[in-house]
Formats: C-alpha cells, sequence, structure tokens
C-alpha cells in the first residue's frame, strides 16, 4: 500500500470527492451552479459572479513553475495556514493521531491538530535555539506521529534547520510525514527542498512573505501526487476567491519577478543592519536574525511593551519561545529608524527616495524599483539590449538604483516597450522625488568622445523636452533612432521636468549612448541633494 494511502484517515480514504459543479467549458450554458447571472456590482469585478475554479489551473502551474514542480504535485491553498489544516485534517483522526512539533515555533501546527482533536508531541530547539534531529527523534520516540511540522528558517527564532537534518529524519521517521515549513524560505540561503518534496516529505510555501501579497491568501503544498489528492478531498470546494487568484497571477508576472528580488535583497540587507545596530543595545540579551525578521530577548519586556505603545508600534512578544521573547519584522526604512528609536537610537540620516512603479497596458507590463540614494544595484531588461544598456547609462550616470523589467508586444514594433518603459520610468523619478526638497533642481552636462551631447535638465515639475540632432541611421542595436527624442520627451511628460538635448557627431551608437550618458549625469545634479536642509529651489515654494 502506498504511504499516503496508509497514513491517510481511512474515512477519508472512503469518502467520494466532493460533488461540486466544476469548471465550465468554455462556450457551455452555465446553469449548473446556481449563480447569479448578472455580473457583479463591482467595479472590475463583475466576473465574481460566478464561483471560481475549484483549483486555478494558470495559477497552480505558475506556482509549479515558480517552486520547479509539477502541477501534480502541488496544492494551491488560502495560505499556508490552509495547507497546514488540510494536512491535519486528512491526515489526522480526533483522539487517536498525533502531530509532532519542535518548539519554539509557528503555533498554527498545534493549534490546527488541537482543533482537529489530535495530540500534540513536542520536541524542543537546544537553549540556543539549534536544531538538534536526534532530539526530535528521541522526543517523537516509538509514537509515529502523523505529521512532523518543520519550519525553517524557523518563526520565531530564526532558526535555519540544515537540509540534510531533515532528509535524515525523513528517512528515520518512516511512518511520518515531514512537512517542511518554508514560509520564509526566500529569505534563507539554502536552497528549497521543494523539488525534493516526494516519499514522505512534504514543502509548504506561501506568497504572504517575500511576494507581498499576505491579504490575498495564497500559499500551497507540495508532495507526492498521493497525498496532493488527499488534501483535494478534505478541501473545501471553492477555496480561492478569484480576485486573489488573479491578484497572485500578476504579481508573479515574469517582469515582476526583479522587482520581488530586489526586495528580498534589500529586506536582507536592512534586517542584517538592523541587527549590526542593535547589538550594542544593553536591555537586549540575545538577537537573531532569520526570515524578514530578528528575535530578541530583552531583560524587560514589560517596560519595552510600554515604550512601543508609547511610539504606537506593534511588534509580537513571544514569551514561551523565551521569557524576554520578541519577534520583530523588518519593515520600511522610516519604521525601521522609528524601531530603532524606541531603543534609544537616533538615524540623522533621512530615509532613501525611492519609488515602485507598476505601470500595465494591453501592450505592455512594466515594473520598476528606483532608489535616488543610492548606486546598486541596477538590473533592466527591456527585451532590447541595447535600450538595456541605455536605461543603465542613465542610471549609472544618474548614480541611482534601478530595477527595471517589461514584458512586451516586441513582436509587434519595438515601439510600445521603449515609450512605456520611458513613461514609467519619469514616474519612478517623480515619486521618488517627492516632494523635491533640497535637491539641486538643475542639471548640466557635455560631451563625449567624437560625438557631443548636450543635456540641461530642470526638475520644475512643468513637462517640456526639446530635442536638436539627427540621426542617419533608422536604429541601433534594434532601438529606433526616431524613439530617441521620443525617449526624452515621454520622461519630460511624466517626471514633470524640462529635458533639453542636443546631439552632434558621426557615429549613430555613439551619438545615442552620448545622449543617455549625458542625459543621466544632468540627473545626477538635479537629484543630487545639496546639503541645504529641506529647502526647496525655487522661489515659488512649489516645485
Ligand atoms: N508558516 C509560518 C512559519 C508563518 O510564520 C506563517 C505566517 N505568519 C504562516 C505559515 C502562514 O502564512 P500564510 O497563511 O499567510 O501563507
Amino acid at each position: 500500500m502506498s504511504l499516503a494511502r496508509r497514513l491517510a484517515r481511512p474515512d477519508i480514504l472512503a469518502l467520494a470527492a466532493c460533488d461540486i459543479a466544476g469548471a465550465p467549458l468554455p462556450g457551455t450554458i452555465r446553469l449548473d451552479a446556481n449563480e447569479n447571472p448578472y455580473g457583479a456590482l463591482v467595479a472590475g469585478q463583475a466576473a465574481i459572479n460566478r464561483y471560481p475554479e475549484p483549483q486555478p489551473q494558470a495559477l497552480r502551474q505558475r506556482l509549479a513553475d515558480l517552486y520547479g514542480v509539477t502541477p501534480e504535485s502541488l496544492w494551491v491553498a488560502r495560505g499556508s495556514d490552509d495547507a497546514i489544516e488540510l494536512l491535519i485534517r486528512a491526515f489526522c483522526r480526533a483522539g487517536i493521531d498525533s502531530i509532532a512539533v519542535v518548539e519554539p515555533t509557528f503555533s498554527a501546527y498545534a493549534q490546527f491538530a488541537r482543533v482537529q482533536g489530535a495530540e500534540v508531541i513536542t520536541a524542543h530547539l537546544a537553549d540556543d535555539f539549534a536544531f538538534d534531529a536526534d532530539a526530535v527523534v528521541a522526543a517523537i520516540g516509538e509514537q509515529a506521529p502523523k505529521l512532523l511540522f518543520l519550519c525553517t528558517p524557523n518563526n520565531p527564532t530564526g532558526t535555519a534547520i540544515d537540509s540534510a537534518d531533515i532528509e535524515r529524519l525523513a528517512a528515520a521517521l518512516p511512518d511520518t510525514l515531514v512537512v517542511v515549513d518554508e514560509a520564509y524560505g526566500e529569505f534563507a540561503e539554502a536552497p528549497s527542498l521543494a523539488p525534493r518534496a516526494t516519499g514522505n516529505l512534504v514543502v509548504l510555501r506561501t506568497l504572504s512573505k517575500a511576494y507581498g501579497l499576505a491579504g490575498a491568501r495564497i500559499g500551497c503544498a507540495i508532495g507526492d501526487p498521493e497525498i496532493i489528492d488527499l488534501i483535494a478531498k478534505v478541501s473545501p470546494p471553492y477555496p480561492l476567491p478569484t480576485p486573489s487568484i488573479a491578484a497572485a497571477l500578476d504579481a508573479l508576472g515574469p517582469e515582476r519577478m526583479p522587482v520581488h528580488a530586489e526586495r528580498v535583497t534589500r529586506l536582507l540587507a536592512d534586517r542584517d543592519a538592523l541587527a549590526a545596530r542593535l547589538a550594542s543595545v544593553p536591555e537586549i540579551e540575545r538577537l537573531r536574525a532569520g526570515g524578514n525578521f530578528l528575535f530578541l530577548e530583552v531583560a524587560d519586556p514589560a517596560g519595552l511593551a510600554r515604550r512601543l505603545a508609547a511610539a504606537a508600534m506593534r511588534v509580537r512578544f513571544r514569551p514561551n519561545a523565551a521569557p524576554g521573547g520578541v519577534r520583530i519584522t523588518v519593515g520600511t526604512e522610516a519604521e525601521n529608524r522609528a524601531m530603532l528609536a524606541v531603543f534609544g537610537i537616533a538615524s540623522d540620516k533621512a530615509p532613501n527616495r525611492r519609488a515602485d512603479i507598476i505601470r500595465d497596458t494591453r501592450e505592455t507590463r512594466i515594473a520598476l524599483s528606483i532608489d535616488l540614494d543610492r548606486a546598486e544595484p541596477r538590473a533592466i531588461d527591456s527585451g532590447i539590449a541595447f535600450y538595456d544598456h541605455m536605461l543603465d547609462q542613465v542610471a549609472a550616470h544618474g548614480g541611482f538604483s534601478l530595477t527595471l523589467a517589461c514584458s512586451g508586444d516586441l513582436d509587434i514594433d519595438p515601439h510600445h516597450s521603449v515609450e512605456d518603459i520611458a513613461i514609467a520610468l519619469g514616474q519612478g523619478l517623480k515619486e521618488a522625488l517627492g516632494e523635491k526638497r533640497g535637491i539641486g533642481r538643475f542639471g548640466f552636462a557635455l560631451p563625449m568622445d567624437e560625438a557631443s551631447a548636450e543635456v540641461l535638465v530642470d526638475l520644475s515639475g512643468r513637462p517640456f523636452a526639446r530635442f536638436d540632432g539627427h540621426f542617419a541611421t533608422p536604429s541601433v542595436g534594434g532601438l529606433p533612432t526616431e524613439m530617441v527624442p521620443h525617449i526624452f520627451r515621454s520622461i519630460a511628460d511624466s517626471l514633470g521636468g524640462a529635458i533639453h538635448v542636443s546631439v552632434k557627431g558621426d557615429n549613430d551608437h555613439h551619438k545615442v549612448e552620448a545622449c543617455f550618458k549625458a542625459f543621466g549625469r544632468a540627473l545626477r545634479h538635479g537629484l543630487a541633494i545639496e546639503g541645504r536642509g529641506d529647502a526647496l529651489p525655487s522661489t515659488k515654494g512649489v516645485l
């Protein structure tokens, strides 16, 4: 008998699948689900008068691709909370079966087990919160729990569990499903176990953390297809709301991925910088970092709670993990500064001027992240290699960080991608500039090689573009030269600024490149904070 059948609740094995109206074939008349035939009176959401797909195929496939597994070995759930509950429901009989957890850990495993009437066997991390596989086997003894939950990196201690330890445990416990919760997996150094989730190994993932979709409630369980079929059997009929399915597919678009990666990198850098700054705070007795959070042990949690309340800040006190245990999520730069202030650490540097822009049309989908006060990273994927190079010149010579990706209709013409990216870049610059206090406002740049480009900018709030120059060739590196003036015009329009470009020379490649480089240089002057406090460089008092 297969492992899944051997471990499953016999009554669930015997149960027929839920009797529901399935996804309709295109072109069929839907009179099978007692839905209301009229569109929902919700802007942009008319289609939610219909039930969603019981298991949305496109999202299942996208998640399978994301995690490197087949769709048959993945069940899309309402967050990983739901996946935990479904597993317990499928395998644990009330009053008979048990699960095992390694405390301190995420409380939902034990909570859902108790709701189901299953016993909870408890193993423990070592005193320094290190994971000890032998201690787990010893604590479980002969009891053969149906499920062993391992969380890596562990919430709330940040402990990472070695994959060799997990595989050793799976081998040592052949009558237990070893469920590895990788909710914070994107923030971990170790690769995911998802592609190795076969036999008695099951992996949970979520879009709530790294992908910023906690409110959409999308996660999944990954494992042997027979285990997935059992989860399907105990799942409610239409678990995933249509808007959440759409949000997840949207957020996982290929052009979104570089911005997700950039955010994870930033959160990790911010986490480690916070840990370094908090290391010298006397009231913090122990500190560790894992996932997108810090776990502190403080001498006087009640006193800290009072200071946090006065600062209108919420963190999670975790006395079950350690008497003075506190879990603090890494926030935005401004939020982190407020948190440091609660620990008496002042930060005099203003938060970086940054913006994330999403711009979607029928022709292009663009995601970009810009940080005017950081030179790295620069990662640009417009779909046109030469345009990438030009935009990289702007960011590099402008001295700002730019992550940008576009999925565009290049099969039709580069025009839409080139123009829409310029518009999105202008929007990003404008949003990141914010109130423009303290900026240089004006920028100037001059010659390059035999070609010379002169670019003047004024971040005035008033769009204006002038381009003096001609190109002899129709395109350079796949970028139509007629688009070059148009790019500066598009940026000027969405940025709200004046851009004057004049270019001369013999070689069109040099001339185009000179325009972008000089624009970057001019921007560098205009964007720079000039150390005049928060003064607005305008006698009008607004820009
Ligand atoms: N697992 C762990 C370890 C968590 O910390 C959380 C959320 N705090 C979850 C699972 C649940 O995540 P979600 O249901 O949002 O996917």
